[in-house]
C-alpha cells in the first residue's frame, strides 16, 4: 500500500545490542530531556492562582445592561432566546406600569430572564441579535460549581450593578454597532 506522509518506519526485528538490553543510554536520554524542560518557559499557568489575561472581546459570562439613567435596557422581545443555538436562554415579559419608567427603559421588560451557563456555548450570537444593545458577553469566567441549579443565571446575576457599570465599549464599538445593523 502507497504510503500517505514519509513519516512512517518500517519496524526492524534486528537483535538487541548490549546497552540496548541493559536500558541505560535511553533512560538517560529520557531523562536529559526532563532536565530540559525544567529550564524552558511554561506553557501552564497555575490556575486559578495565576490567570492568563483575557482579550477585551473574550467571549465570557453575560451581562444583562442598563441605559444611561440605570433602566434595564432588555424588552423581552425574545431576539436572543430565539438565536441562541443552545437553547439556553428562557424569559418571561411582563407590561411596565406606571411609575416604573425609571426601572425598565421599554413598555415590556423581562421579569425572569435566564441564562443555562451549562448549555451555553458562548457563541455571542445572542449579543449579535439583541436589538436593545442589552445583552453583551464579557471576559469574566463563569465559575466552576458543584450543583448543576447555580449554573442558571438569573437577573440577580446577570443584570449590572447601578454602582457598578460593565464597559462593554470595547466590543460595542462604531464599526460593530454599524455593522451590526448595515446587515440586518
Ligand atoms: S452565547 Fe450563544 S449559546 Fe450562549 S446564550 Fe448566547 S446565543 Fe446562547
Ligand atoms: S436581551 Fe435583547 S434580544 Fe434578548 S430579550 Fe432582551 S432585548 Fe430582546
Amino acid at each position: 500500500m502507497k504510503s500517505l506522509t514519509n513519516r512512517s518506519k518500517a519496524v526492524s526485528n534486528k537483535k538487541m545490542s548490549f546497552l540496548e538490553r541493559i536500558y541505560l543510554p535511553a533512560i538517560i536520554g529520557g531523562l536529559f530531556i526532563t532536565l530540559k524542560h525544567l529550564f524552558k518557559r511554561r506553557a501552564t499557568v497555575k490556575w486559578p492562582d495565576e490567570e492568563r489575561p483575557r482579550s477585551d472581546v473574550y467571549r465570557g459570562r453575560h451581562v444583562l445592561k442598563r441605559d444611561e439613567n440605570g433602566a434595564e435596557r432588555c424588552t423581552a422581545c425574545g431576539l436572543c432566546a430565539v438565536a441562541c443555538p443552545a437553547e439556553a436562554i428562557t424569559m418571561t415579559s411582563m407590561e411596565r406600569k406606571k411609575g416604573e419608567e425609571g426601572l425598565y427603559r421599554e413598555e415590556k421588560y423581562a421579569s425572569v430572564y435566564e441564562i443555562n451557563m451549562l448549555r451555553c456555548i458562548f457563541c455571542g450570537l445572542c449579543e449579535e441579535a439583541c436589538p436593545k444593545e442589552a445583552i453583551f458577553l464579557t471576559k469574566e469566567l463563569v465559575p466552576t460549581n458543584y450543583e448543576r441549579e447555580n449554573f442558571i443565571y438569573g437577573k440577580d446575576k446577570l443584570v449590572e450593578p447601578v454602582s457598578k457599570r460593565v464597559d462593554v465599549s470595547k466590543r460595542q464599538t462604531l464599526e460593530v454597532v454599524s455593522k451590526k445593523y448595515n446587515d440586518r
